[in-house]
This record gives structure tokens, sequence and C-alpha cells, in this order.
């Protein structure tokens, strides 16, 4: 068997690998090969795939028992890191700032957990290396490439680093936002300033759709629902005594529930409607369809609850407006997307982010117990 079962020293040199050489989205070449590596020295069986970067691995005890998932994405972020870590990126301009050699180290210390309890395992454990979280992309390419196919839960972590390190973050439901942008268009006549009567007025169709769209969350989303709509980009005019004849805004939305993203979607196009007939402009607004919510399924979360509680500290964490495409998954197959504590100093994308890799074992053992403890239940209830 392999050294990496037991040896902690193993996981500090493996995270510090994975961290002096982070990899963009898409182009985790040298990561997707260290990590089959590890695998493969451990005897683990991969599986196959069409996708150039990302691992897709399994364990399996009783082939006929139920299947599980665990996830940990494997790219960073275009950040030049500002830490003095004496194992930080030698990648000029590109970091590990969210930490995902924390989950990607952590799945390979819970396969190694896995692989030496093979026998005993009530089912198969899935282990997918996800690339390019980061831009959204990747777990919807991971989707496609089937490698959900079969599963009948899938589970994840995110580090969290305003949790302390041996705490555990699950709750029911939204943890995660839906993150979309959009662009909108108001397409106006431009001319003199001060002969307003034959111009159309891009700027003051655009200054009403502002204030108008602030009323979405204060009057049409529910008081118990968190949302965000924030315009971040208002362009137009060049010069004092020129109406403009086109002014761009730009901006994001996030959610945690369908009907409430489903309704912002709405809302956009209704006032834009209105406006177009007050200011007599055409108005066209652009969506950019994110990731859906991270939310989490209420049964898959209670057995993971029940497994880790007399074991670490579990609390019930506030959601974050960040997103993660975990929730990709979640689309799939129901899941659980928990939040694993760090202790970092500094939030996600920070050039001097860093987690305190004590946190690394914890995360390990969160995924090997919920792992087992999930296939057991399935296997018990017989749902699969
Ligand atoms: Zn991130
Ligand atoms: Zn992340």
């Amino acid at each position: 068997m392999s050294r990496l079962v037991n040896d902690e020293t193993a996981y500090q040199s493996i995270f510090e690998e994975l961290h002096q050489h982070p990899e963009l989205s898409l182009h985790e070449y040298e990561t997707t090969a260290k990590i089959r590596d590890w695998l493969q020295e451990q005897s683990i069986t991969l599986r196959e795939t069409s996708l150039p970067t990302g691992v897709f691995a399994e364990i399996s005890g009783d082939p006929n028992g139920p299947a599980v998932g665990l996830r940990a994405d494997i790219d960073a972020l275009p950040i030049h890191e500002q830490t003095d870590l004496p194992y930080k990126s030698r990648n000029e301009g590109v970091m590990h700032a969210c930490g995902h050699d924390f989950h990607t180290t952590a799945l390979l210390w819970a396969a190694a957990l896995l692989k030496q309890n093979q026998a005993n395992l009530p089912g198969t454990v899935r282990l997918i290396f996800q690339p390019a979280e980061e831009t959204g992309h990747g777990g919807l390419k991971v989707v496609k490439d089937g490698q959900l196919k079969g599963l009948d839960t899938v589970i994840g972590i995110h580090n969290k680093p305003d949790l302390p390190v041996g705490t555990i973050g699950v709750k029911t439901g939204p943890l995660m936002a839906a993150c979309d942008k959009f662009k909108i268009t108001f397409h106006g006549i431009g001319g003199h300033a001060a002969i307003p009567e034959r111009t159309r007025d891009p700027i003051v169709a655009a200054s009403s759709f502002v204030q108008t769209a602030q009323t979405i969350v204060s009057r049409n989303i529910s008081p118990k629902h968190e949302a965000v709509v924030s315009i971040t980009s208002i362009h137009g005019g060049d010069v004092w005594n020129v109406l403009p004849g086109e002014v761009e805004l730009l901006g994001t939305v996030r959610t945690f529930y369908d009907q409430d993203r489903d309704l912002i979607i709405d809302r956009f196009a209704e006032i834009a409607d209105g406006l177009q007939k007050a200011c007599n402009v055409q108005i066209a607004v652009e969506w950019g369809q994110g990731t859906p919510s991270v939310f989490n399924d209420e049964k898959i979360t209670r057995i993971v609850r029940e497994a880790n509680e007399n074991e670490v500290q579990v609390v019930t964490p506030e959601v974050s407006v960040a997103g993660d495409d975990f929730s990709c998954f979640q689309r799939e197959v129901p899941g659980v997307f928990a939040f694993v504590g760090s202790n970092g100093p500094e939030d996600w994308h920070h050039p001097a982010f860093h987690v305190d890799p004590e946190g690394i074992r914890i995360a390990a053992e969160f995924y090997y117990r919920s792992a087992v403890a999930v296939l057991k239940a399935l296997k018990d209830s017989n749902v699969h």
C-alpha cells in the first residue's frame, strides 16, 4: 500500500507542490498529470475521459451498492501572489487564491483513506477532480463528459477562511449564489444638448432604469430571500454639449432561488419595455446566464451533518454571494456542498489569500466520513 495513507507530511508536500505550480482554468495539464500519478501510485482505477484536463477515478467496495461522487476543483486564478509563504507560486501571475490546491490535496488524502478501506465500502466512490471552476465552464464539461452517470449523490467542499480549522459549515437549501451578468443598451437619437426636442435621450432612460431596477430586490423579492442587483458600469456621451445616441449599462445579479432569478429576468424585461414607451428609445437587454445557485439536498445534508457532528464542530454557515459551479452537478443528482474552516487572513481571490494547511486533514476526513455514511444510508434505504 501507498506511503500516502497515513503520512501527514506527504500531504503537506503535495499541497506545497500544487501551490507552487498553479495553472489557469482549462490549462491544468501538469496538475492533471500529477493527480493521475498520485492516484496510480495507490492503484486507484482511473476513468476514461475526453477532457484534456481533470481526473476521474473510482474506488469500489460493493459494486452493487450505491455510488457517491466526491468533487474537488483544481484550477487557479490570474492573480500575482503577494504572500511570504516559502512555497509561494512559481508561475508568475497565476495563484491558487481560492484554495483549490487545498481541495485537491484533501481529496487525494480521502482517496487514500477510501482505498485502504475499499473492501468495507458499501458501494462506489467516484473521485472527481474538476477543471475550470473559476471560469464557470468546467462543471458542465464534466457533466457532458458523462462523469456523473450512475451516481446517486455528490459531495463537494470549499475552504472557508472565516471559519476556524476544525469547523465544517453545512446547511440545507441555498448556500452559494447563482451568478448572472447583464448588458443593457439604450438606443436613442443623439443631437445638440440645447435642442433636446430633436433627440431621443438615452441618458434619461438609462437613469430611470437604474432607479427602477433597484426596487426589484426591495419590492418584488421576498424579504426572507437574499438577492443582489448591482449596476456596475454606465457609459454614454463624451462632451458637455452633445446628447449621445447610445448608453450602455453593465451589472450582475445574484440569487439563491430559481424563482427569484426568473422573476428578476422578467422584471428587467418589463421595466425595459415600459421605458421604451415612456422615453421613446429602444432598449436591448442581454443576459449572460452564469452558474445556478448551490442548493443542498435536505436528506443528504442531514446524513452528512450527523456523520460529522461528533467528530468536528459542525455549524450552519451564512450563505455566500459568491458562486461555485458545483451547482451544475446538483442539477444532475442531489448533493451537498460544505464549507471547511481554513482560517485565513484574507477572503477568496485576494493576492494575500492563504489557507491553514492544518485544515486539509479535516477536509479529507470530512470527505471520507461523509462518503461512507451516505453510501451506508442509501444502501440501507435501498434508494439506488
Ligand atoms: Zn474562486
Ligand atoms: Zn473556489
